[in-house]
């Protein structure tokens, strides 16, 4: 089974993922993923916790910034907001965003580590570009077919997440 769809490791929300742990493993650049990460896609503006943690993290000296494959008017207002640097329609899997913000965050690979909410969107895109993926659980998931679909074919990576970090069982059953 590809590690390619296995994160590295696994938060119950964004906030949970800590500036102290971030320094701990020697990870100064993070970059976001927005819809179902920070934010449900209804909601156009970060909130109050995601203001504070991006501000934490900043306070902290973690440099951030946003990939989404999402569009312009909806990434450029949220990032705007948190004052970070955004690239839109980013096309995760694919790495060659994810490079380019590893380039604009000043950062090397090893440093920088990518959090979102989908496998196959975002850990797969972190592992094309050699950087470590945190994934959280979608903070609203849509019900549609398709989204199903994803969320059955997760299943096998996120049984073999459970089975590399046994010490996260017990957390990881109430995700
Ligand atoms: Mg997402």
């Amino acid at each position: 089974m590809s590690s390619h769809f296995v994160p590295d490791r696994r938060f119950r929300t964004f906030s949970d993922l800590t500036p102290e742990y971030l320094h701990s493993i020697g990870v100064r650049a993070l970059i976001l993923d927005v819809d179902n990460t920070l934010e449900p896609y209804e909601n156009p503006l970060p909130g109050e916790p995601v203001r504070r943690w991006i501000a934490s993290l900043k306070e902290a000296g973690i440099v951030c910034g946003i990939v989404s494959n999402n569009g312009k008017g909806r990434i450029g207002v949220f990032g705007g907001e948190l004052s970070l640097p955004t690239i839109c329609h980013a096309a995760k899997p694919f790495s060659r965003s994810v490079r380019k913000m590893i380039a604009v965050l000043g950062a090397k690979r090893e440093e920088t580590a990518l959090l979102g909410d989908q496998i196959f969107t975002d850990v797969w895109a972190a592992k094309n570009a050699g950087i470590r993926a945190f994934l959280v659980p979608p903070i609203r998931d849509r019900s549609d077919p398709l989204t199903k679909c994803k969320r059955f074919l997760e299943k096998p990576f996120l049984r073999k997440y459970q089975k590399l970090h046994p010490d996260e069982q017990n957390r990881e059953e109430n995700l």
